[in-house]
C-alpha cells in the first residue's frame, strides 16, 4: 500500500454517552478512491465530520496527511476538500461569488484566484453559469459547484459525503465521470454512499458500516469472492419473499440448481455488494 493519507485507529465517537462510531480503524492510501458504504443511521457522516475536522473523536486518533485532527486542524484543513451535504453553497450569491468567497477564505492571493477560480468552473462546466445566483441552479449543477469549490485551494484529499443522492440517473453518471476524472489525476477519495453500484462503479475498496461499526472491508471483487460469486434466488410461492444462497461460482451455484426437484421461482445470478450487505446484517440497505 502508498503511505496511508487518511488514518483512523480505534476510533470512537459517543453523542449522548450512545457510540455512533465504534472502534473504528482504517487506513486509506494516497490515490485511492475509498467508498464507505452503509444505511441511514450506520455513522458514515459521523466519520467523515471526525476526518474533516468538524467534530472531534470521543477516543482514539484520526491523523490525514500525518497531522492530528484535533490538534493540527488547520493543516488538515489545508489538505482536505470538503462536500458536505450540510455545507451547503449560498444560495444568495452567484456561482463566481461562492467560489471568490471560499478562495478568499483560504486566502488564495489575485491574481491566482481569479484564474484558479475559472479553471475549476470550467472544470465542472459552469462557467456559463458565473453570474447565476446559486438558488437557480438544478441540483446536479450545485453539487458540481460544492465539487469545484472544495477543488479550489487544490487539496490532496477529498470528501464527498453522498454525492449523488438526490440526483436522476444521468446527473449521477455525469458526477461519476468527475469523480473518476479527478481520481485519474491522482486525488485521494473518501465517499460515503447508500448506493450499491455506484461503490461499485467507483470505489477501488470499501468498508462496510453498520450501526457504528466497520464490519467489512476490501475490493469489490474481493468481497464478491469472499462471499460467493453467485446466488441461487428462490422466490417463495406463498409470500413473494426471496431468499438468497451464496456459492463461490455459477458451476456450482447451476449444479445445485439442477439438482433442485421443484426450480419453480428459482434463478441464479451474479451476487453484487447488496446481496453481501444483506447477507452480514440480514437487512436491506434503504
Ligand atoms: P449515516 O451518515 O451513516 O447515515 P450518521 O453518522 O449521520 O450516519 O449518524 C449515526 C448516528 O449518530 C445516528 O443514529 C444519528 O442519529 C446519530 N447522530 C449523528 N449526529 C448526531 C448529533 N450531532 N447528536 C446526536 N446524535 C447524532
Amino acid at each position: 500500500m502508498n503511505q496511508p493519507v487518511v488514518l483512523l485507529e480505534h476510533v470512537y465517537k459517543y453523542y449522548n454517552q450512545v457510540p455512533v462510531v465504534q472502534d473504528l480503524s482504517l487506513e486509506i492510501a494516497s490515490g485511492e478512491m475509498f467508498g464507505l458504504l452503509g444505511p441511514n443511521g450506520a455513522g458514515k457522516s459521523t466519520t467523515i465530520r471526525m476526518l474533516t475536522t468538524l467534530t472531534s473523536p470521543s477516543q482514539g486518533r484520526v491523523a490525514i496527511a500525518d497531522y492530528d485532527v484535533v490538534k493540527q486542524a488547520q493543516q488538515v484543513k489545508r489538505h482536505i476538500g470538503v462536500v458536505l451535504q450540510q455545507i451547503s453553497v449560498d444560495p444568495d450569491l452567484t456561482v463566481w461569488e461562492n467560489m471568490e468567497y471560499h478562495g478568499r477564505l483560504h486566502h488564495i492571493p489575485n491574481p491566482e484566484r481569479q484564474a484558479v477560480i475559472r479553471q475549476y468552473l470550467d472544470y465542472v462546466e459552469l462557467n456559463d453559469r458565473r453570474d447565476t445566483p446559486v438558488r437557480n441552479l438544478s441540483g446536479g449543477m450545485k453539487r458540481r459547484l460544492q465539487i469545484a469549490r472544495a477543488l479550489l485551494h487544490q487539496p490532496e484529499i477529498l470528501f464527498l459525503d453522498e454525492p449523488t443522492v438526490g440526483l436522476d440517473p444521468q446527473t449521477r453518471r455525469r458526477l461519476w465521470e468527475i469523480v473518476r476524472d479527478l481520481k485519474s489525476q491522482g486525488m485521494t477519495i473518501l465517499l460515503t454512499t447508500h448506493y450499491m453500484e455506484e461503490a461499485e462503479f467507483l470505489c477501488d475498496r470499501i468498508g462496510i458500516m453498520d450501526a457504528g461499526k466497520l464490519i467489512e472491508i476490501g475490493t469489490p471483487e474481493s468481497l464478491r469472492q469472499k462471499h460467493g460469486m453467485a446466488l441461487v434466488v428462490t422466490q417463495s410461492e406463498s409470500d413473494r419473499k426471496l431468499s438468497y444462497k451464496f456459492f463461490p461460482d455459477f458451476e456450482q451455484a447451476n449444479t445445485y440448481l439442477e439438482q433442485q426437484p421443484d426450480k419453480r421461482g428459482m434463478m441464479v445470478r451474479a451476487s453484487n455488494l447488496e446481496d453481501i450487505f444483506v447477507e452480514l446484517t440480514g437487512r436491506k440497505l434503504d
